[in-house]
C-alpha cells in the first residue's frame, strides 16, 4: 500500500539514510518489541509490535521479542504467557529470539560499576522527597546532591552493599552523574538503580537491586544488537539519556542502536493503557482481561476480531509523529471488511414474533437450500427447515406501517428468505394489546429457486423455523465509554457505560448450532457474531456480537 508507506516514511527514511551512510555492517536491520510483563497487550501494543515486526521484514532484518522485566513489583509469568500467545496470534514470529531483560542483570550491574569507576555514577542517600526537591523544575535548575562527590572507592563499596542486600529497601539509589542544571529533567542525575527486596518472577531472590527503565533499556537494545529502537513519543525527552548511557560504556562504541519515536495509538470510546484496564479487571467491572468490550488483544479475539482485521487496521492508521485519536468506528470497519466475504450468513431471530402459516400442512417439514454466503458461491450451500410455524423479527412487522415499509403488515406480501411468499392476514394480540402472533398464508408456487417466474414483492425478511430452531444466548455490546469528552484517568471508572453489555435470548436455525468456539458468522440483518469460547456450550451456544452491519466510518478514497 503506497498510502501506508507514505505514512511510515519518517521511520523508513531514517533507516534508508542509515543504510546509505553504512551505519550498520552489511545493512543489517534489527528491531524489537519490548513489553513489560505487567498486563495483557492491547491494540496500542499491537500497533507497536506490528510496526517493529514489519520493518524487520521489509529490510530482511531480524525481530526480537524481549520482556522488559526489570520491575518485580508488578510483573507476573501469567502476563509473559499471554503476551506470547497474543503476538503469535497477530502473526508475529520472533523465531528463536525470545529474550528477558532480567537475564542481563549481571551485565547491567557490571556496567554500573564501569560508570562509577569513570566517575559517572554515585550512590545517593537523599530520601525520595529530598531528591524531588533537589531536582528543581522546568523553570529552575536543580541542586547537586551533597553525596554527589563521594569518592569512587566509597561509591563502589556502597553499590556492592546495595547489591548484596545489606542496605534497607529504599535507603539509597545509584544515580548517573550528569548535569543538575540541564533543561532536560531526565538528565538531572537520573536514578539508575534502586534497592528492592522483592522476589522477581524469574530471578527469584537473587537480586536486591533493580535497574531503572531508562538505564536498562538502551543496554538491553545494545546487548541484542538492535539497530533501530522504535518507541512511543513520550520517550523523546529520554533519548538524550539513552544516548548518554551507550556513549559512556566501552562495549557499545560500535553500531549503537538508535531510538526513533512515533505517536501512540489512542482510540475513542474506550480505555487504553494497561494500568486502567488492569483496574477494570481487578475491580471486576469487566469479565477478565479478555472481556469482549476491552480493546486488549485477548478481548478483541474473544469478541470475534481476526488477526487480519487488526493488521489491516494498524496498516491503515499508519505511523505519525503527532499524537492523535482514532475513531473506534475505523477499527470496526476493518472487521466488517474482513468478514464480509469470509463469514457464512445464517439466520437468527433475536426478538421473536411467531408466524403461523395457516394453509401449510401440519406436521410437514421442508428443507430449503440457501447459499452460505451469496458474495462467495464457492463456500457452497446449506439447508434449513421450514414448516407451519416460524419466528420472524418483531421489528419486521408494523401495525401502522409508514410509507416505504415493505416488510410485514396486514394484507402485505413478503418473501421469506430462501422459502415462500407469505401474506399477513390476521394479527393476534394478548390481553394487554401486545402483538403475539401473525397468521399468514403462503403461495406454494413461489418457492425460491423453483424456476417460477416470481411476481414482485418489495420486502424479503429472515426467519427461523419455530420448532427446529434452537435457543441461543446473544451478547450485545456497546462502547465501554459512551462519551469520551472530559474523560480523565481519575473519572474513567464512573464513566463506564452501564449498558455496554446486554444479554438476550434468540433463536437460531440448526446450522448455527454447529458453531465451534470463535467461529464467526453474519447473522442476516443482525450483524457479525462470534461463538464465545468461555461460556458457549453445546446446549446453549453463546454468541458475541462483533459489530452491527452498518458502518459509521468510511475509508478515504
Ligand atoms: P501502557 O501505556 O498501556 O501501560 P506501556 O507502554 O506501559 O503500556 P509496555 O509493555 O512498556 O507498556 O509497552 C511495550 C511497547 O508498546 C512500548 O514500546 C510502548 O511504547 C508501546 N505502546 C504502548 N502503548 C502504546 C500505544 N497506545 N500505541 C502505540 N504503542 C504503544
Ligand atoms: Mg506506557
Amino acid at each position: 500500500m503506497e498510502h501506508t508507506e507514505n505514512k511510515t516514511n519518517f521511520i523508513t527514511n531514517a533507516i534508508n539514510h542509515d543504510i546509505a551512510d553504512k551505519v550498520y555492517k552489511n545493512d543489517r536491520i534489527h528491531t524489537r518489541f519490548p513489553p513489560e510483563p505487567n498486563g495483557y497487550l492491547h491494540i496500542g501494543h499491537a500497533k507497536a509490535a506490528l510496526l517493529n515486526y514489519r520493518i524487520a521484514q521489509q529490510y530482511n532484518g531480524k525481530f526480537n521479542l524481549r520482556f522488559d522485566d526489570t520491575n518485580p513489583i508488578k510483573e507476573d509469568m501469567e502476563y509473559v504467557d499471554s503476551i506470547k500467545k497474543d503476538l503469535s496470534w497477530l502473526g508475529i514470529d520472533w523465531e528463536d529470539r525470545l529474550f528477558f531483560a532480567s537475564s542481563y542483570f549481571e551485565k547491567m550491574a557490571n556496567y554500573a560499576v564501569e560508570l562509577i569507576k569513570k566517575g559517572l555514577a554515585f550512590v545517593d542517600d537523599l530520601t525520595a522527597d529530598e531528591m524531588r526537591e533537589y531536582r528543581g523544575n522546568l523553570n529552575e535548575p536543580g541542586k547537586e546532591s551533597p553525596y554527589r562527590n563521594r569518592s569512587i572507592e566509597e561509591n563502589l563499596n556502597l553499590f556492592e552493599q546495595m547489591k548484596a542486600g545489606k542496605l534497607p529497601e529504599g535507603s539509597r539509589v545509584l544515580r548517573a552523574k550528569i548535569d543538575m542544571a540541564s533543561p532536560n529533567m531526565n538528565m538531572r542525575d537520573p536514578a539508575i538503580y534502586r534497592i528492592l527486596h522483592t522476589t522477581h518472577h524469574s530471578t527469584k531472590d537473587e537480586w536486591f537491586i533493580f535497574p531503572m527503565y531508562d538505564y536498562a533499556h538502551p543496554i538491553e537494545d545494545a546487548i541484542e544488537g538492535i539497530t533501530h529502537s522504535l518507541c512511543t513519543l513520550e520517550f523523546e525527552d529520554h533519548r538524550p539519556f539513552y544516548e548518554w548511557v551507550l556513549s559512556n560504556l566501552n562495549d557499545f562504541q560500535n553500531e549503537p542502536p538508535r531510538q526513533i519515536e512515533f505517536a501512540m495509538l489512542n482510540l475513542t470510546k474506550t480505555i487504553l493503557g494497561k494500568r486502567f484496564i488492569k483496574q477494570l479487571v481487578d475491580e471486576k467491572i469487566v469479565d477478565g482481561w479478555d472481556d469482549p468490550r476491552l480493546v486488549t488483544i485477548s478481548g478483541l479475539r474473544r469478541r470475534g476480531y481476526t488477526p487480519e482485521s487488526i493488521q489491516n487496521f494498524c496498516e491503515a492508521i499508519g505511523i505519525a509523529k503527532n499524537n492523535s485519536t482514532v475513531d473506534i468506528a475505523m477499527l470496526e470497519h476493518f472487521i466488517r471488511d474482513d468478514l464480509k466475504f469470509k463469514a457464512p450468513r445464517l439466520m437468527t431471530v433475536l426478538d421473536p414474533l411467531k408466524v403461523t402459516i395457516t394453509n401449510y400442512p401440519e406436521g410437514q417439514v421442508e428443507w430449503v437450500e440457501l447459499p452460505l454466503n451469496q458474495e462467495d458461491p464457492e463456500i457452497g450451500n446449506y439447508c434449513t427447515p421450514f414448516s407451519r410455524e416460524i419466528y420472524v423479527e418483531r421489528s419486521d412487522f408494523l401495525e401502522l406501517p409508514p410509507k416505504k415499509f415493505y416488510r410485514l403488515f396486514s394484507g402485505n406480501e413478503v418473501r421469506l428468505r430462501g422459502a415462500y411468499f407469505v401474506v399477513c392476514n390476521e394479527v393476534i394480540k394478548d390481553a394487554a394489546g401486545k402483538v403475539i402472533e401473525l397468521k399468514c398464508t403462503y403461495d406454494p408456487a413461489t418457492r425460491s429457486g423453483s424456476g417460477f417466474a416470481e411476481r414482485k414483492v418489495k420486502g424479503t425478511i429472515h426467519w427461523v423455523d419455530a420448532n427446529l430452531s434452537k435457543k441461543v444466548e446473544i451478547h450485545l455490546y456497546d462502547n465501554l465509554i459512551d462519551d469520551d469528552e472530559g474523560l480523565t484517568k481519575d473519572n474513567f471508572l464512573e464513566r463506564i457505560n452501564p449498558n455496554s453489555l446486554k444479554i438476550i435470548e434468540g433463536y437460531a436455525e440448526p446450522e448455527v448450532m454447529k458453531a465451534k468456539p470463535l467461529e464467526k458468522f453474519q447473522f442476516i440483518r443482525n450483524g457479525f457474531f462470534s461463538a464465545d469460547p468461555k461460556y458457549s456450550t453445546l446446549e446453549v451456544p453463546v454468541f458475541n456480537q462483533i459489530v452491527s452491519l452498518k458502518s459509521s466510518w468510511k475509508p478515504e478514497k
